[in-house]
């Protein structure tokens, strides 16, 4: 396929946006988050570069659930409760329901509750319906299965540790179970990855009818088996002019099925979009915990020890986990907020950049959006400023250009 004009050059004629999007209803400007990484896996997958141990060790992993409590303590956390808490990983279903149990029950002593979404990473083959019954009751509302294809071949090449048939019975337990939402992840652009087997993914995670689709395209990072395994010519480097018709085929699809685009990666049905990714997308404050977490207070960043080692020695040695930290002027706070706006389909608010910023996003970037919007990327009006279609196929690149933007005018709307 080709990138250039593919959903007919949205540009400067490029529609109002009202009628086009759904915007949903974004977090107050005081709600914020918490994300728990749980590092371990039973396996490596090739292409996995996250920090991940390999481990089903139940030592290690209760003294890494005492020490991640123990994080929680501290200082930095909030009293009031979270809007959402995300057990993410990693294989976070390795843990088995009473330590989650244990995590969530100390959120809960701190702050008097979970909040409206709590969900668990859980991968096929890891659990059971014993172990999912566990998990409804510790209160995890959203359940995310990593399903990532639907070939046993291709698993196999990913090294999942499952096959086919172990997604078809943790999807069905889910259901038996009767988590509030369901969300399914799967990967596009694998190589050798046929129009067939994808479009056979595709079918098949409709007609299993989650609530909650992220569909990821494959990205190929140094240090990885699979990196190698392409260096080597074991395996064809992905093709993206294919990885990108496969995302514009399953978006069409899936908003056929009642599945509508919400943000770059996401679909879901109505009022079932992740809360906790919409934090991220809000720039509102999230807490991090454990190994590798990542946490953010609205203007600053911090991240704890990458090793699991690093980490638990300093927890139980009574220091502070965090391994480095970075502080977001105004301008960098500016185009990140405008950046994360623009994933969701509906765009940023520009009210509410005025309410967090004091200035109007429009002329603050002027330049750079109005260029956007000459190339066909962007589009805005009085409420909104959002990605077209074309936009949202050449998202990496709108990112760039944002990322070097100068701003225009001094803060307050002004130019400067
Ligand atoms: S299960 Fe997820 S985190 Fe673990 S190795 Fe595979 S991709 Fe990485």
């Amino acid at each position: 396929m080709s990138h250039q004009g593919r959903d007919g050059a949205a540009g400067p004629s490029q529609p109002c946006l009202e009628g086009r999007v759904n915007p949903l209803r974004e977090p107050a400007l005081e709600a914020w988050g918490v994300y728990i990484h749980i590092p371990f896996c039973p396996v490596r997958c090739t292409y996995c570069d996250f920090p991940t141990v390999l481990v089903r060790d139940e030592e290690v992993t209760t003294a890494y659930v005492d020490a991640v409590i123990r994080e929680w303590s501290g200082e930095r956390i909030p009293h009031r409760p979270p809007l959402a808490v995300y057990l993410g990983g990693g294989t976070p279903s390795l843990l088995g329901p009473d330590a989650v149990d244990r995590l969530l029950g100390a959120i809960r002593q701190r702050t008097g509750s979970v909040g409206a979404e709590v969900t668990l990473e859980a991968n096929p083959g890891t659990v059971d319906q014993d172990d999912l019954n566990g998990f409804r009751q510790a209160g995890i509302t959203r359940l995310s299965i990593g399903v990532q294809a639907l070939q046993d071949r291709l698993l196999r090449e990913m090294n999942r540790g499952h096959g086919v048939d172990a997604v078809l019975e943790t999807l069905a337990a889910a259901k038996r179970v009767g988590f509030p939402t369901v969300s399914m992840d799967a990967i596009y652009g694998w190589p050798g990855q046929t129009w067939r087997q994808w479009q056979e993914t595709v079918e098949e995670l409709i007609r299993l009818e989650p609530d909650h689709v992220s569909l990821y395209q494959l990205q190929v990072e140094p240090g990885t088996q699979l990196y190698r395994k392409i260096r080597r010519h074991e395996l064809a480097p992905p093709n993206f002019d294919e990885a990108a018709d496969m995302a514009d085929w399953a978006s069409r699809r899936l908003t056929q099925a009642g599945l509508a685009r919400y943000e770059i990666s996401s679909f879901a049905r109505p009022g079932r979009h992740g809360r906790m990714n919409q934090l991220y997308w809000t720039l509102n404050p999230y807490v991090g915990l454990g190994m590798a977490a990542h946490a953010f207070d609205g203007r600053r960043r911090w991240w704890n020890a990458r090793s699991l080692h690093g980490y638990l020695n300093r927890v139980r040695a009574g220091r502070d986990p965090v391994a480095g930290s970075e502080e977001l002027n105004r301008p960098a706070l500016m185009r990140e907020y405008c950046w994360l706006g623009l994933r969701q389909v509906s765009g940023l608010t520009r009210q509410r950049f005025g309410q967090r910023f004091g200035a109007d996003a429009l002329p603050v970037f002027h330049r750079v959006w109005e260029e956007l919007r000459q190339d066909g990327l962007i589009t805005w009006d009085a409420e909104r400023i959002a990605l077209t279609a074309r936009g949202l196929d050449l998202a990496n690149l709108v990112m760039g250009r944002l990322i070097g933007a100068p701003l225009d005018a001094d803060g307050t709307g002004k130019r400067g």
